[in-house]
């Protein structure tokens, strides 16, 4: 018997060492597609970039509740400014769509084709922005809303997020309309003037056309880049489409206590503080299940090919190795947000005085809630974690489930894959889930086919600019992003 096992254990992890090889092995990466046909085009990348610095000039700040009304004022005449600018600068676009103003300063384009048996598709982007943080103005190279051109960028706020989508859509639709294309699919424009608040813009226009009968083809927002350098070991550029957006809820645990003088004590255990100490530490104790499915694993599988040999051979074989891959993944915190609902303790209260032990202490702890979770098993999985009746627990602010997951087998994503793949060549196109959320969601009851995508080539520091200081737009990307809004109109336009 004995001898029997010393013979069959270097066998069978021979034969272990081989599934894994021929599985590694069978990893190749697929041809590269043919560049578009038309890479010669009559794009001005310099007279886009002049457009693009005009939009920035006009300030569609999107103010929190309670601001000034004089800055409130201010944004709604941005906004009117910023529709009247589109009329004159996109004339012949503007000639063959019709244009519906709702929520008063949303817009809503309909380019009509001449096919009405085709599915009509949207392109979305926002016009508002998200203000400049207060005191970081003199950290700015270029200041925010003077859309300077200088060093190969766009400069100013809100030119990724996300101006830079108008301007390369009404781009691609107004080169179109000059030559003379006429869509047979119906193909309508989206944009939002108060995303960074909640999107009733585009909330009221998905209303509309539900209303209208309408079912979407497809809907194409912000939300996914061409990033270069982002993912470990792959030094080529990567397309990630955002085919999901996260879910968000925050409780507040508030914990209970007799209070009294710091002189006589109570137990720590007992005090206010010591159980919501207590409290934090079982939920860090009780992490969210990391899993590789649904979005990672596609995210994964379309990077594998391209990965190094050993990150390969633990791609090909998650059926063994999957929990040392969440495991590195875990690590940092851009990829562990991809496999599991994440916790964030944000705000701690409690006490006023150094000598009084306070009745009560609360805590804050924001979730951003995987789509395979709901905001209902967060609530309870906490409840259960924190495991003390003496803890009140309560959900505080906006509540949102994760949206739906897009079809990422579809002939609609295929087209997303193509049309970036023919204006990127050598591009790696995967989908992504997006912890941050899009106007896009609202279009979730009108299609199966949400994605995001403006491609935008962003290195990690220029990505920072989103809501940060310094947002830039390299002046290259404009033409990209013209491109390939052009290239989706013309693959659109059909069968698909
Ligand atoms: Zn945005």
């Amino acid at each position: 018997m004995r001898k029997m096992l010393l013979v069959w254990i270097p066998l069978a992890l021979l034969a272990l060492l081989a599934v894994l090889l021929v599985r590694t092995l069978m990893v190749a990466p697929p041809a590269p597609a043919a560049p578009a046909a038309s890479a010669e085009d009559a794009f001005d990348q310099d007279a886009i970039a002049r457009r693009l610095g005009e939009a920035v000039r006009l300030r569609t700040i999107s103010w929190q509740e309670g601001a000034a009304p004089a800055d409130v004022e201010a944004s709604r005449q941005a906004l009117v400014s910023f529709r009247d600018w589109i009329a004159a600068t996109y004339p012949a676009f503007s000639a063959q769509a019709s244009r519906e103003i709702v929520s008063d300063y949303s817009l809503l384009y309909t380019w009509k084709g001449s096919d009405s048996t085709l599915a009509p598709y949207l392109l979305m982007s926002h016009m508002d922005v998200v203000p400049v943080a207060p005191g970081s103005e003199p950290d700015w190279t270029h200041p925010p809303f003077a859309g300077d051109i200088a060093e190969g960028y766009v400069w100013g706020r809100g030119t990724i997020d996300t101006k830079a989508g108008i301007i390369g859509q009404l781009e691609a639709a107004e080169a179109l309309a000059r030559e003379g294309f006429r869509p047979k699919r119906t193909v309508m424009f989206a944009f939002g003037h108060d995303e960074e608040t909640g999107g009733q813009g585009n909330t009221r226009i998905a209303a509309m056309l539900a209303e209208r009968g309408v079912r979407l083809e497809f809907v194409d927002d912000e939300g996914g880049v061409i990033a270069t350098g982002a993912v470990p070991g792959i030094e080529g550029p990567v397309a990630v489409v955002g085919v999901a957006e996260k879910g968000y809820l925050t409780l507040q645990l508030t914990a209970h206590s007799p209070g009294g003088h710091s002189s006589l004590p109570l137990p720590i255990a007992e005090t206010a503080i010591g159980r919501l100490a207590r409290a934090m530490g079982n939920i860090e104790r009780s992490p969210f299940e990391g899993k590789i499915d649904g979005v990672s694993h596609e995210f994964l599988q379309q990077l594998m090919p391209y990965m190094s040999f050993g990150q390969r051979v633990a791609l090909a074989n998650l059926w063994l190795l999957e929990p040392v891959v969440v495991k590195s993944m875990s690590a940092a915190p851009a990829s562990a947000a991809i496999l599991r609902t994440t916790i964030a303790p944000t705000i701690v209260q409690g006490g006023v005085k150094e000598n009084v032990l306070p009745p009560s202490a609360t805590l804050t702890i924001n979730f951003r809630v995987h789509p395979r979770d709901s905001t209902q098993g967060v609530l309870d999985h906490i409840r259960h974690a924190v495991g003390d009746p003496q803890v009140d627990i309560s959900v505080i602010g906006v509540r949102r489930e994760a949206s739906a997951v897009s079809d990422m087998q579809g002939p609609q994503f295929a087209l997303i894959r193509r049309t970036l793949e023919s204006v990127k060549p050598g591009v790696i196109v995967a989908p992504n889930l997006l912890s941050a959320a899009t106007d896009a969601r609202h279009y979730e009851a009108l299609t199966r086919n949400v994605f995001r995508m403006v491609p935008a080539e962003l290195s990690a520091d220029e990505l920072k600019g989103f809501h940060g200081t310094n947002e830039r737009v390299p002046v290259s990307s404009l033409l990209l992003i013209a491109r390939y809004y052009r290239e989706l109109i013309r693959g659109a336009d059909g069968e698909l």
